[in-house]
């Protein structure tokens, strides 16, 4: 369950705490002390409770950004390669479960290295950050949009077909040639991607790591494929293997 840490670590400090009060309890039993005083166990129960519950917001808070942290890529934001190996084989295992699809769709900037020689590192991390956003602006929810490289994004679309990922695809092409970026000399930046398309198969029997691979492999050399027919397209996994690249997209 996805149960915020800084409220659960502050519901485990005062449960923790409730220790306080009943170990008074028995240890006046235990010696036969008849003084329970009501004021003393409030002050025992509600002292440590509170102390315990704000160490535990504060340990829950630190919990949540270290986790945040150790899920993102520091520059986009978005999901890293960690989390996405991870999430891709959940997800495989799920897809599998319910009998649905799921798609993946690997996805490079062209030319980058130009626009780094070109505009300088800076303008090059700009539009990395400007393509995340994007990505992440374009997904629905459940998708995972990752950044996997230097210049690579890849995103998990659950549930999808090859039809629907491909129209995914484009459209996350489509909104990155749509941002504006601006070099410090006033220049536009163009910045346009080449992507791969592959679907996995609800019927596989291999284990949900061994799919993982295959289903990046395809993606990866449909993209592949994009960059040599030109770039600025998107090619899918069945079309390159029926050797037709049949292209979706705008030609280069
Ligand atoms: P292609 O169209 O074939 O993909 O060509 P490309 O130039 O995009 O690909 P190439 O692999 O030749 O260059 C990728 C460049 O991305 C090289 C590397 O210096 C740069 N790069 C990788 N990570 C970062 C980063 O975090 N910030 C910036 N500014 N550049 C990066
Ligand atoms: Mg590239
Ligand atoms: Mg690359």
């Amino acid at each position: 369950m996805n149960f915020p840490r800084r409220w659960l670590r502050t519901l485990q400090g005062i449960l923790l705490a409730l220790g306080s009060p009943i170990g008074w309890f028995v240890i006046q039993n235990l010696r036969v002390v008849p003084t329970h005083d009501p004021l003393l166990y409030a002050y025992l129960g509600f002292g440590t409770m509170l102390a315990f519950g704000l160490f535990g917001w504060y340990l829950g808070s630190i919990e949540q950004i270290l986790r945040r942290n150790v899920n993102r890529d520091a520059l986009t934001g978005l999901y890293n390669r960690r989390y996405f190996d991870e999430r891709l084989d959940e997800e495989i295992a799920i897809s599998h479960r319910n009998r649905r699809p799921l798609a993946l769709v690997q996805m490079d900037i062209d030319h980058f290295k130009q626009i780094n020689d070109t505009w300088g590192h800076d303008v090059g991390d700009e539009v990395l950050r400007e393509a995340g956003e994007a990505l992440a602006g374009t997904a629905r929810p459940g998708d995972v949009v990752s950044r996997v490289g230097g210049e690579e994004f890849a995103i998990i679309l659950p549930g999808c077909d090859e039809k629907r990922a491909i129209e995914v695809a484009e459209r996350m092409r489509d909104a990155l040639a749509a941002r504006t970026i601006t070099a410090n000399n006033g220049d536009p930046v163009r910045v346009q991607a080449s992507a791969g398309v592959a679907v996995s198969d609800p019927r596989y029997v291999e284990g949900p790591s061994a799919e993982a691979d295959k289903l990046h492999r395809a993606a990866d050399m449909a993209m592949y494929a994009a960059k040599q027919a030109g770039r600025n397209r998107t090619i899918s996994a069945t079309t390159l293997a029926a050797g037709g690249l049949l292209m979706s997209g705008a030609a280069a």
